[in-house]
């Protein structure tokens, strides 16, 4: 039986274990060698305390770094530095060999640029091993909170033919032969003999088809991979993410606000409570700051701030942006850093955006230029979450659809919502590798997800 090394390493001394993993290091002399062995249930390895009198120099030989081995023998109290116990071994398995001349993960210290394009080996190293040890912990509380509020975890679709966000960044999906597509009389492309009988995409957001389940079982939430084809090479942008979105019945945007606040904050706890040795090698290698700034956001109190507070306090900043600021435009990620980082230094959530550029479905305020958006801006990353109270009157919604000239063929079931039994309601979308950035204090979006996809790579 195997014991996993997290397990291991707070064991008592005295038995007969049995260790597997992956080799991270081999050191020592003609008499005894000291193998590091790592097996991903902790940042941490087991020493392996090898008399090389009672092994095979053969198999010695083969034991390098990267090679996968069991080891069985002697948990005992370890006299070295650095940890406690160390197992004393008496047999060795030998699963899988690397050969040192071809194995890319040697020395330690590759740069993350390298690392990127060893995406299927990088979970070796001990800095992806924390962070998808983090990732994994932060899916895990973010069902946890969501199941303690009784919130029903709503799977909503992939393919879909509507566009939510309506920005038209949407991949398509076809089964067309794309070199001879059937087409229509008019020359247009004949969607009709498509798989679905019309054009679909992956979705950019799981929220429509949310405020469906929101408006039948009160509270629900989506936590799946969404898809982008904005052409943003950007250290926060990815084609292919993962965003949480809750959307609430009988919830304004005060409501949504204090939940999203709730939400983040309590992930962080988790976080802290739950990922310390691995966020303390994040601290260390990356980022000194990383825990005293997780620890200061779960104890403060975000900021909020209209956009058209926000758009003053930029115009009177005094600072050159690259983008000039002024009411009506999006704010870029420079303005948003400018206010969290500069101006209030702590997170700040921003409501009332002007409407033009935010999209069809939020609730229209009274002064007919803005609408009750919210977006919670945070240190180091800009927009973590976006949200809005959504539109409840049909004939708003309906005008505002028209307004925009959007295919309203394709949302007569999203009306039905305002239609029948229409109710005030909320929702925001967590950007899932976003939070990651936060907790990880890792400063590319690349290095929080397994196998990123970004504009021409998809590899992996
Ligand atoms: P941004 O202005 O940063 O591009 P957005 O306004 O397009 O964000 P929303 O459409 O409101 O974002 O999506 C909700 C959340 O999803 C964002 O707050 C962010 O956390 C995340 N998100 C959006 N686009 C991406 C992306 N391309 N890669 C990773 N996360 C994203
Ligand atoms: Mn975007």
């Amino acid at each position: 039986m195997r014991t996993k090394v997290k397990d291991l390493l707070k064991s008592k001394p005295g038995q007969e274990v049995t260790a597997k993993g992956w080799v991270r290091t081999k050191r020592g002399n003609k008499n005894i060698a000291f193998i590091a062995l790592n097996d991903g249930s902790t940042i941490n390895n087991i020493q392996i305390v090898v008399e090389t009198a009672n092994f095979s120099e053969e198999l010695l030989k083969k034991i390098t770094t990267g090679a996968c081995i069991a080891a069985t023998g002697n948990l005992v109290e370890s006299v070295g530095s650095g940890q406690a116990v160390e197992i004393q071994a008496t047999d060795i398995t030998l699963y899988g060999e690397a050969n040192p001349d071809t194995y890319p993960l040697q020395k330690k210290g590759h740069s993350m640029e390298f690392l990127r394009t060893i995406a299927h080996l990088r979970p070796r190293t001990n800095t992806f091993g924390a962070v998808l040890r983090i990732r994994h912990a932060m899916a895990f509380a973010i069902h946890k909170y969501f199941n303690d509020k009784r919130f029903v975890y709503l799977h909503t679709p992939i393919i879909t033919a509507s566009d939510c966000e309506g920005a038209g960044e949407m991949f398509q999906v076809t089964t067309l032969d794309l070199n001879n597509p059937p087409r229509k009389e008019n020359g247009q492309i004949d969607y009709s003999q498509d798989f679905f009988g019309r054009q679909t995409s992956l979705t950019v957001s799981g929220q429509l088809e949310g405020e469906l389940g929101a408006m039948a079982l009160g509270e629900i939430y989506t936590f799946g991979p969404t898809f982008r084809a904005e052409n943003s090479n950007t250290p926060r942008h990815l084609a292919e993410f993962w965003m949480i979105e809750p959307e609430m019945a009988f919830y304004d945007i005060t409501d949504n606000m204090e939940l999203a606040e709730d939400f983040i904050k309590s992930l962080v706890r988790y976080a802290l409570e739950n990922c310390m040795d691995d966020m303390k090698f994040l601290n260390d290698m990356f980022d000194k700051e990383l825990i005293a700034r997780l620890e200061g956001v779960v104890k403060t109190d975000f900021v909020r701030l209209t956009y058209t507070e926000g758009i003053k306090i930029l115009e009177e900043s005094g600072e050159k942006f690259e983008y000039p600021v002024s009411w009506g435009v999006d704010l870029q990620s420079e303005h948003e850093r400018y206010l969290v980082e500069k101006h209030f230094k702590k997170p700040v959530i921003m409501t009332d955006y002007p409407k033009d550029i935010k999209a069809f479905y939020m609730k229209q305020n009274d002064d007919g230029k803005t609408v009750r958006g919210m977006d919670v801006l945070f240190p180091k990353i800009g927009e973590i979450i976006g949200g809005s109270e959504r539109e409840s009157s049909l004939e708003k919604l309906e005008a505002r659809i028209s307004e925009l000239n959007m295919g309203r063929e394709t949302l007569e079931w999203y009306l039905d919502t305002r239609r029948f039994g229409s109710a005030p309601h909320s929702g925001f979308g967590l950007g899932f590798e976003r939070l990651l950035l936060f907790v990880t204090g890792m400063s590319n979006i690349r290095d929080v997800i397994p196998f990123p996809r970004t504009p021409k790579s998809a590899e992996f």
